[in-house]
């Protein structure tokens, strides 16, 4: 078969013990060591791997835990970190890739044209980039899947966690991926349908594309029909995306500095211009946003969030700042220098659904972002240097990296 038949490609990622990499963005001093999170729900929600190794596992009460295995950290959760988390992946991937979908809050879905494979030089090296930059921004990290089909891509992306990037090309790359996978593993074979396979003799991925496609049919539902068209290489389900911009939920903007600062001024400057890309961006879509936040991350990968409502749904940087301002003070610890800052715009609403209140505070929001939208265009006739606000300002130039637009 010939590998290059295709004109797109699937590609899964998924967040590695993600629940418990989000509490160890925040608490690196626990890197290593056996962690659960769920102690204010009374069972472990999620596991790092070392609590799995000593045995911990899912469901499994806190007492018991903390009687079986002393030494295991038991955290609360934390759902709206991981939401953040997890909204600024995707508008990550969303920068690599144009059609993205959400499959839950750990894992995506993505179209991987030619063109982005072209761009990166492979599919691997685009992989990683992805990676890198996840883990770089959000210090967690994700497996990348890459292949034929969407069954195919999300076999892929278990094979080699934590921090995988598997890509399969061809049938034999496939054939040898599905041999490693149990059937009980595969995504869309059921509990209560992998018994009845294994007592048919199909004990692996591999065993159940090359069982009688007949038999399944007849003794199977249709959707178990579609699994093994889809693990043989047919691609028949798409990508649920979106692919209007303006139903995306979120908007980042995040730059590294070299060298790395602990000035405040410094720090303030680089968010406040993140502020102004990424309100420049939601501004061109005409999509408002009440709901910001920022995060600042040190050189020892320790990432410090905010978050912020706003008064009104804006899209204009000197809101959004006003907003984050008093946290910075808050995220900024002595002596610890800071590598990298970004502003996510969260829960985004387009500009004809935003509620208009009662006292017009609204009306006069809007009437404000006209300014800001002449000023888009003066910087859009005479480049963006143009018209900047004075925070943003800035002694350096640094690396930039946008959940906008991509490349030319
Ligand atoms: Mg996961």
């Amino acid at each position: 078969m010939n590998e290059r038949s295709h004109d797109s490609l699937f590609l899964h990622a998924d967040g590695d013990s993600f629940f418990v990499a989000c509490e160890l963005s925040q608490n690196p001093e626990y890197d290593g060591l056996p962690v659960v999170v769920g102690e204010d729900r009374g069972i472990a929600v999620a596991m790092s791997p070392e609590a799995k190794k000593l045995g911990v596992t899912r469901g499994m009460p806190v007492f018991q835990i903390k009687k079986e295995f002393p030494s295991v950290i038991i955290l609360p959760h934390h759902f709206d970190l991981y939401r953040k988390i997890s909204d600024g992946v995707y508008a990550t991937l969303l920068s690599y890739l144009d059609r993205v979908e959400i499959y839950s809050i750990d894992e995506c879905f993505a179209e991987v044209k030619m063109s982005d494979v072209r761009f990166f030089g492979s599919e691997k090296k685009l992989a990683m980039a992805i990676q890198h930059e996840i883990w770089q921004t959000f210090g967690v990290t994700y497996s990348i899947g890459i292949a034929r089909t969407k069954a195919l891509a999300k076999t892929a992306s278990k094979l080699n966690k934590p921090s995988g990037v598997v890509i399969l090309l061809n049938e034999f790359e496939e054939h040898e991926a599905l041999k490693k996978t149990d059937v009980e593993d595969v995504w869309g074979i059921g509990r209560r349908t992998s018994p009845r396979l294994i007592q048919m003799g199909i004990h692996t991925a591999h065993d159940f594309i090359m069982y009688s496609s007949d038999h399944i049919e007849r003794f199977f539902s249709e959707p178990l029909r579609v699994l093994q068209l889809e693990l043989s290489g047919q691609s028949i389900h798409l990508i649920a995306s979106c692919t209007d911009p303006r139903d995306q939920q979120s908007i980042q903007s995040t730059s590294t500095f070299r060298p790395p600062s602990n000035d405040p001024r410094i720090i303030w400057s680089e968010l406040s211009d993140n502020a102004e890309h990424a309100c420049a961006r939601a501004r061109e879509l005409r999509l408002l946003t009440r709901s910001v936040s920022f995060f600042v991350k040190t050189t020892e990968f320790v990432h410090h969030f905010a978050d912020a409502k706003l008064p009104v749904f804006t899209t204009d940087p000197g809101v959004v700042l006003n907003a984050l301002e008093p946290y910075l003070s808050t995220v900024l610890v002595r002596g610890e220098r800071i590598r990298s800052t970004g502003i996510i715009l969260h829960a985004l609403l387009r500009e004809e659904d935003v509620p208009r209140d009662l006292f017009g505070r609204q009306d006069s929001a809007f009437a404000q972002l006209v300014i800001e939208k002449v000023a888009d265009a003066v910087r859009t006739k005479f480049g963006r240097g143009a018209l900047m606000r004075a925070s943003s300002q800035k002694v350096s130039v640094h690396e930039r990296g946008n959940s906008f637009p991509k490349r030319g």
